[in-house]
């Protein structure tokens, strides 16, 4: 059970802690051991499409606030967050296994998004267009879209929550969010927050539930304006046909297929750190974790070497103890694509370097994994692994890296290391990717676009740019004539 002393954070009316007798509700379950945390009420249909018309009786009160006071609301909500960074990271960790260092990272990731849209929230600002005719004011004026919906994963259950509701508040939009089954404890943990900081109740509204009930009532509402998910691209191509027959503005943010590319002029150590960093952060499941390593042949065994070193001193296990780097998987379905990503790739040649195999047969522990000698026919090259498992690949030219690396339906995030710096420029440019790391394997910041291209998704998080997804755009043609 989750320790009394953080009940204070879950103090809502979806959770109980031990239990429920009567009615439907989801077990949430220790990443770590698998003993019940908490329960969550399951929604159904009618509860949702209940709590949608309260989100659009929130949003109609909400919208008239003005932007000060939403960005003081948000801001209290930050400092909330920081004040207590510890027993949130705690439930973080509690229910999705990251270390706690991770945990209390993403702690502050999360709100920093809060903060730079509460400092955003002042400036939606409008235009005054020029016009032909003398009598005539042309007017452009921002709105805020009105209800909208979230659906978010369990790789992230603080930051991927901040990244969506901080804007959409900031604009003065209403969200009913859907948190992964897995995870949903720190979802209900920052609403509580949110009250506390001077959100109007129902503003923002969590609603654990079955995901495909929920997510689908969520898409066929007329009220909900605007769905923004982030997920698996299987998930997210559902969800845009559930969301097409209302015309509903959407923002997915999917899957990815990361390469990273070290050339000959790379300082290896540079590049050996961003390849961890990438790589492992999160036991290897984040969206923007290297799946592809392109080393070029000069200097191949030199940095698969000391890539091998690092791993080595990688440290399996409960994220709450000390000295811990990699939590464990998700589930089951994780650990069998990592294990099935090993087999075809040593079945077609590739060599095991470490790792390889999960630590025990009852739970989802998984060693962090090098594998040697990687080529493109090789299932890793075109599916993402979501897990610690790096395949270094080598090349010979700049145009074959480009080649490789392009070479996938997805476009989120790419990784280059190269001291020359008009390479830098001309790959960095090259890459069909929202985000390229030019020597560092960290590029998630509240100030800069976070989002992908091709099938890796539509519309950014994050950034001046991110709060556009929350706006409407109109127009105001003026005549003076009398
Ligand atoms: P992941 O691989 O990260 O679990 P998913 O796309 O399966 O990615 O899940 C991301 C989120 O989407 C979770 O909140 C999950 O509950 C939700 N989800 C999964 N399937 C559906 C669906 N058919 N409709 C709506 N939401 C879904």
């Amino acid at each position: 059970m989750i320790d009394q002393k953080y009940h204070y954070l879950l103090n809502h009316a979806d959770i109980a802690f031990e239990a429920p007798t009567s009615g439907a509700y989801i077990e949430v379950k220790d990443a770590a051991n698998g003993t019940s945390l908490a329960w969550v009420k399951q929604h159904d249909r009618a509860s949702v499409e209940h709590f949608i018309l309260r989100s659009e009786q929130a949003q109609a009160a909400f919208k008239k606030f003005t932007a000060l006071q939403r960005a003081d609301i948000l801001m209290a909500w930050y400092r909330l967050m920081l004040d207590h960074q510890e027993d949130l990271a705690q439930i973080l960790t509690a229910e999705q296994g990251k270390p706690l260092a991770e945990a209390r990272g993403e702690i502050g990731s999360a709100a920093s998004f809060i903060r730079w849209f509460a400092e955003q929230a002042r400036r939606i600002d409008g235009d005054i267009l020029p016009s032909p005719q003398a009598q005539q004011r042309l007017l452009v004026i921002k709105q805020p879209i009105g209800v909208t919906a979230a659906i978010t994963p369990w790789n992230f259950p603080a930051a991927m929550i901040t990244r969506k509701i901080a804007p959409a508040i900031a604009a003065g939009c209403s969200m009913l969010i859907k948190p992964a089954e897995q995870t949903p404890l720190s979802a209900y943990a920052l609403q509580v927050l949110a009250i506390q900081a001077g959100l109007p109740s129902d503003v923002m509204i969590t609603l654990s539930g079955d995901s495909v009930a929920v997510g689908k009532t969520l898409c066929e509402s007329d009220i909900v304006r605007k769905l923004t998910f982030t997920g698996s691209t299987e998930v997210g191509r559902i969800l845009a046909e559930q969301c097409a027959p209302t015309i509903k503005k959407l923002s997915l943010e999917l899957g990815g297929n990361a390469p990273v590319i070290v050339f000959d002029d790379a300082n290896i150590e540079q590049a050996v750190k961003g390849i961890l960093a990438s790589k492992f952060r999160n036991s290897g499941q984040t969206c923007v974790c290297a799946n592809r390593v392109y080393i070029q042949e000069g200097i191949y065994d030199a940095v698969a070497q000391r890539v091998i070193e690092e791993v080595n001193k990688l440290k399996v296990g409960d994220g709450r103890i000390e000295g811990t780097t990699q939590g464990p998987l998700v589930d089951e379905a994780a650990v069998a694509k990592v294990e099935s990503h090993i087999q075809d790739a040593l079945a077609k040649g590739a060599t095991l370097a470490t790792g390889g195999k999960r630590l025990s047969e009852s739970n989802t522990f998984f060693e962090p994994t090098v594998l040697t000698g990687v080529t493109q026919e090789m299932r890793v090259a075109r599916e993402e692994t979501f897990g610690p498992l790096a395949p270094l690949f080598s090349f010979k030219t700049e145009q074959d890296a480009v080649q490789m690396a392009n070479d996938t339906e997805f476009g989120l995030a790419a990784y280059l290391f190269t001291q020359n710096a008009s390479r830098q420029w001309r790959v960095g440019e090259a890459l069909e990717y929202g985000m390229v790391g030019v020597n560092t394997g960290m590029i998630s910041i509240e100030v800069a676009p976070f989002g992908g291209i091709k099938q890796s998704g539509l519309g950014r998080e994050g950034s001046k740019y991110g709060i556009d997804d929350y706006l409407e755009m109109k127009y105001l043609c003026v005549d003076l004539s009398e």
